[in-house]
């Protein structure tokens, strides 16, 4: 076999399970926490974090029919979908939410799925919000010539992908009391709260306003599991204003966690979730004694 043959993921071969590292912060360790960051972000060079979590499995499964999948306009999942469509020789077509960001420059996420040979195909946001219908969804597909396709929903979060992800909370183990992190889908969560043992509890931070989220991952986990598993909450209060929104705090907490750490801080997921363990700790959320996974989903990009 090849590393291009589709029913071989050689060409995603991923550095599992990824590294746990602690770190040392003055400002959880006063209070008594410990804090570990378990880098997801480090699973791949192309195909980052959570992201191969949860396309691994999907496209273990495509063999060598066309992909299609969902995002806006700066979508990780998309992105990611065209990496490892690339290094899997497999041809893919991202649906990209915004009727009218077609025929106008590409932004440089955009360009990137392109030049991995991801086909755009750019729809209105009605259109968007309805390709969960079936019939909408088989219009679209003939408009894409990719009538046979495997259709991945947005963010890639589905009963595949949610499974793929428990094995988050497996390499989590023991290691830690509560793993921590940032939420879009909540399809990461779902699995990850799964795969926890008995005892550790998972802490969804949702990006998106709404309040929507903890029926969307009860959903998930009925979709996946049969039923809802782990222990797992959400505490909607460090979205910032909403998806890719943020506040002058949250920048220089940013800017500051990377000079302290060294790490790349990834601005709409990861910066929030490390923004609330910081504001629950000081809050006394956690007791003394307590040790934190931080989970780093992905990276900033470019
Ligand atoms: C996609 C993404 C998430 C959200 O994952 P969901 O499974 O959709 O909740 C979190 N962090 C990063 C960096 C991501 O790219």
């Amino acid at each position: 076999m090849t590393g291009t043959d589709p029913h071989d993921l050689t060409a995603l071969r991923p550095r599992l399970p990824s590294p746990l590292q602690e770190v040392v912060d003055g400002r959880f360790e006063r209070l008594g926490v410990r804090l570990l960051l378990k880098r997801d972000d480090l699973i791949h060079p192309e195909v980052v974090g959570n992201k191969w979590r949860k396309l691994a499995p999907n496209l273990a499964m495509a063999a060598d029919r066309t992909v299609v999948t969902f995002g806006g306009a700066y979508s990780n999942h998309l992105r990611a979908t065209a990496a490892a469509c690339r290094l899997l020789g497999l041809s893919t077509v991202g649906v990209v939410r915004g009727q009218e960001l077609a025929g106008r420059p590409l932004n440089p996420s955009l360009e990137r799925c392109a030049a991995d040979g991801m086909r755009l195909h750019f729809v209105d946001r009605t259109t968007y919000r309805r390709t969960s219908d079936p019939e909408t969804l088989g219009a679209l597909l003939r408009a894409v010539d990719a009538e046979d396709a495997v259709v991945l929903p947005e963010g890639g979060s589905n009963a595949e992908a949610v499974r793929g992800c428990r094995a988050l909370g497996g390499e989590l183990g023991e290691h830690a009391d509560v793993a921590a992190l940032a939420c879009g889908t909540g399809g990461t969560l779902a699995g990850l709260a799964a795969g926890l043992p008995p005892g550790r509890r998972a802490l969804g931070i949702p990006v998106l306003r709404g309040g929507f989220l903890t029926d969307e991952v009860r959903r998930l986990q009925i979709r996946a599991f049969g039923g809802v598993r782990g222990a797992w909450s959400l505490d909607d209060r460090f979205h910032c204003g909403g998806y890719a929104r943020t506040t002058p705090e949250l920048d220089s907490f940013a800017e500051d966690f990377e000079r302290r750490h060294g790490l790349p801080v990834e601005r709409i997921y990861v910066a929030k979730m490390l923004h609330a363990l910081l504001a629950l700790t000081q809050e006394g959320a956690f007791p003394r004694g307590t040790t934190l996974a931080a989970v780093i989903t992905g990276r900033p990009f470019p």
